[in-house]
């Protein structure tokens, strides 16, 4: 009988491997959808603290292998991309900023490949 307090949900199945292997790998002692469900709670905490702790920040997405930035209290565009190894924001000409803060919060920051120079 499923319990009439958990809503099911289908995830893809390349999703399922991943999160599955990563469960297994913490060994929490913890049942797999309590672990889930409590991954998904802190990642969207997280996602409203940052919005908290930056709110003059925001994401506009990924382009040529930069993650853009838009800084409205600059009123700019700050571009992250990896240089020599590390993250480099092109607003402040920096490898230290808020911007670098911000995206390293992001899970888009994932998708940074690097080759990029
Ligand atoms: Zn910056």
């Amino acid at each position: 009988m499923p319990d009439p307090a958990r809503r099911n949900l289908s995830i893809l199945n390349e999703v399922y491997d991943k999160i599955k292997s990563k469960y297994d790998s913490e060994k929490t002692g913890i049942s797999f959808v309590r672990w889930v469900s409590d991954y998904l709670l802190m990642n969207l905490e997280k996602d409203e603290f940052i919005r908290s702790y930056a709110p003059h920040l925001s994401k506009i997405g990924i382009h040529e292998n930069r993650l853009i930035i838009k800084d409205t209290k600059k009123n700019q565009l700050a571009e992250i991309f990896l240089k020599d190894g590390q993250l480099y924001c092109s607003l402040d000409e920096s490898t230290d900023c808020l911007h670098i803060h911000f995206a390293l919060a992001l899970p888009e920051l994932a998708r940074l490949k690097k080759n990029n120079k």
